[in-house]
Formats: structure tokens, sequence, C-alpha cells
């Protein structure tokens, strides 16, 4: 207590007057200022010992076993998967460096991923940011403009991670971001004389220094709406940005190359079949460009791979398969009533039959089950006396001929 009987902080001896907030204790008194710093050593510690965010691939992790991990939540893509833990595993070689004489200098290796909605692009990132134990954050990159037109300025595709990761910067530094949609951020024409479009090349020239590496001032809560907040200095040399997108239309134009013979790049398919169901499997940087990336962009992003569409069987196989499968996530949320739910294999069937027929890729699967699994959920947990439920498919069919999903068909 101060002098003139005015409680006091114990910590800090702020007098009652001076705090906002003053919490009596047996002994003491603790101000909002005391508690607020007592919270971030918590922090600090707590992640020290617990290992968040202690970038995890250790000198024993090989791409292999990087793509074993994946295997277990993601199905088939075995290119992508390959393309993306050797690309991953020399960006961390990278990282662990020792500077030799030798003028021989590791560059990063950004990735691109290319493949239709719904195929695992994200999936692949974020499964692969949980393997590292790395912060990951995903941004979408059609918020974006140039600095001075309303919209996001790609400086806060940094305050994401940095948010992701409690303001670690040490941390926020060796992560991975996932940037979405890249491709909605293409040049309106390969002619750059002819516009000067907003979210576009100016976007992409912004992200040039973010993807090559450079000190960033960054606005740790993000956007333009904390005018005053400080700005956090972070290194992006050692963040890993995959980029995906689904490149709509491109086929057209690797199609047109592969024909048609442009120089250099159609060596090893011409003369070839070429599988004309998935033609992303040949895209060339030269492709990217003319779908509207400036080639600054492409060379900050050296490895491409694509993701191939999904058929039936592996549809069928991301259902029950993964780790965290839906199937397996209902059956969970039902044990947790004592329920023992099945899917016979003729509704599963089902349930991919109609993914496949509303084109949603993956997220289809998640949408029909959602639509049949919503009134079980409802109904089940009143419902005494209940062990054991099986989903047939005739009871699948009725939910979903009765759903808005149903609209999806004639689209
Ligand atoms: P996108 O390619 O559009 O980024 P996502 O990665 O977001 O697609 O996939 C959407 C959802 O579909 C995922 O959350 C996942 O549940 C499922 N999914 C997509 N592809 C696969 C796959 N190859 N293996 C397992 N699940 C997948």
């Amino acid at each position: 207590m101060a002098k003139n009987n005015e409680h006091i902080c114990s910590f800090c001896h702020r007098k009652k007057s001076e705090t906002s907030i003053l919490i009596a204790g047996i002994d003491g008194h603790i101000c909002e200022h005391c508690v607020a710093q007592a919270q971030t050593i918590i922090d600090e510690e707590l992640t020290q010992k617990s290992g968040k965010f202690k970038f995890g691939l250790s000198k024993a992790t090989k791409p292999k076993e990087i793509v074993s991990f994946l295997d277990q939540y993601v199905i088939g893509q075995n290119e992508a998967k390959k393309v993306l833990s050797v690309a991953v595993y020399n960006h961390y070689k990278r990282l662990n460096q020792v500077n030799e004489d030798d003028g021989v200098e590791i560059e990063k290796s950004n990735i691109i991923l290319m493949g239709h909605t719904g195929t695992g692009k994200t999936l692949l990132a974020r499964t692969i940011a949980k393997f590292l134990n790395v912060p990951f954050s995903i941004v979408d990159a059609t918020v974006f403009t140039e600095a001075g037109y309303v919209g996001e300025d790609v400086e806060s595709i940094l305050s994401r991670l940095l948010q992701v990761c409690n303001f670690d910067v040490a941390a926020a530094q060796k992560g991975i971001i996932y940037i979405d949609e890249i491709d909605k951020i293409s040049r309106k024409s390969d002619n750059p004389s002819i516009t000067r479009d907003v979210s576009g090349e100016g976007v992409q020239q912004a992200m040039l220094k973010l993807l090559e590496g450079s000190e960033v001032m960054v606005p740790p809560q993000g956007g333009r709406k904390h005018p005053d907040q400080k700005m956090v200095k972070i290194d992006t040399s050692n963040i890993l940005f995959i980029c995906g997108g689904a490149f709509e239309g491109i086929e057209r134009i690797i199609s047109n190359r592969l024909n048609t013979g442009v120089i250099g790049f159609n060596k090893g398919v011409k003369g070839q079949t070429i599988d004309e169901s998935n033609m992303l499997q040949y895209v060339s940087p030269l492709d990217l460009r003319q779908f509207g990336l400036i080639p600054e962009l492409i060379g900050r992003l050296p490895v491409i791979s694509h993701l191939n569409p999904l058929d039936k069987a592996t549809l069928r196989a991301i259902l029950t398969e993964p780790k965290n499968s839906l199937v397996k996530q209902y059956k969970k949320l039902m044990k947790m009533e004592g329920v023992t739910i099945t899917f016979p294999d003729e509704t599963l069937d089902y349930i991919v039959e109609k993914a496949l027929q509303y084109k949603l890729g993956a997220r289809g699967l998640r949408s029909i089950c959602e639509v049949i699994m919503t009134d079980i959920m409802y109904e089940v947990p009143s419902t005494p006396n209940i062990k054991e439920y099986v989903v047939e498919k005739s009871y699948a069919e009725e939910k979903v001929s009765k759903s808005s999903l149903q609209q999806l068909k004639a689209a």
C-alpha cells in the first residue's frame, strides 16, 4: 500500500490511480500491465517447452519419409507428393547450409501447384506444414491489390503468418504460406501494354519481393484498419511459398503448344501419345507466361507440379482411407453417442457417383455426406436405445434428391 493508503501493484508499484484494473490477492495486488507481461512470459515458456514451431526436419528425415506421411492424409497425387517433398526437403536443407566459400548458394524452391478445385492442393500444403511443425497460413491472392488501391496490401500475407504463430517472428520466418488462386491475378492479356489492371500485374509485381526473400515491414494486425500499429520487420528468405490455382483454360494453351511444336519445350512429348484428359501434366513455364503470369514471378516459383483430376476409385478411397477420412469422422461422432454407424459399400458408391456428377472434386463428398447425415445426427442423440445405425443407399438417395444439391445437376 502507498503512503497515502492508496493501493499499489506489488510487482511494478504503479498506484491504483495509474492503472485501469488492480486485482487484489491475499497479500498484494497486481495491475493489468503486469498481468499482460506475465502472460507473455508464460506463453514464451510454454512454447519453448512444448517445442511448438520448433522447426522439425531432422537430419534423418528424407523425402521418402515426407511422402509416407503425406500418404496417410492425401490419396493419390503421387507426382505432386514427390515434387513437393523434394522441394521442401531442399528448402530446409538450404536453411541448415553451412556457409562455405565455394560460391554455391542454394536458391529458394517456391512451388506452384496446379489442379482443379477440390483435388487436394491446400490439403497437401497443410499436411506438409503439419509434418514439419512450422507455422502455416493460407491466403487468397484475389483479395490483394496494388498499394494505394482498395483491398489488402500483399504485406498482409505475412501478417497472417505472424498471427498464426503468436507474433513469434523467428518462427514465422521459417513458415510456409499457401497462396491460393494465384491464377486469378494473371495479367488480362499477354500484351503488357494493354492494361494496368488493379488486381493483376501490379499484385504480381508486389509479390515478387516477398517470394524472392527480402526484409519486409509488416503490419502485425494486417490490413489498413489499424494505422497506428508498429510495423514488424520480417525476412522472407526462408519462408516457403506454395502457390495453388486451377488455371482454368490453360489446357488449351498447353495443347496449342504441343500441337504447334513451340521450340524447346515439347521434345519429350512430341511423338508420344498425349493424355488429353489430363493436360496439366505437360505444363511448362511458357504456358504460365501465356496464361498471364509475369516472367519474374514464374522465375521465383521454380518448382511446378500438377494434381490429377480425381477419378471414381480415388474419390472412393478419399471417403474411407485417410487418417481423418469423412467416414472415420462420422463414425467417431456417432461413437461419442454410443452408436455404431456403418456405411454399406453401395451407399459409399452412390456418394462417389454423386460427387463425380456435381464436379466439385473431393469437396463434393463432404457436401453430400452432410446432406445425408444431418438428420441422423439430429435425431440419434435424442433417441434412446439406438446402438447401431446403417446408412442405407435408399436413405441416402432420398436425402440427396430432396436437397438443394440437386440444383447443381442442372448447372
Ligand atoms: P483444393 O485443390 O481446391 O485446394 P482441397 O485441398 O481444399 O482442394 O481439398 C478439399 C477437401 O477435399 C480436403 O479438405 C480433403 O478433405 C479432400 N481431398 C481433396 N483431395 C484429396 C486427396 N487427394 N486425398 C484426400 N482428401 C482429399
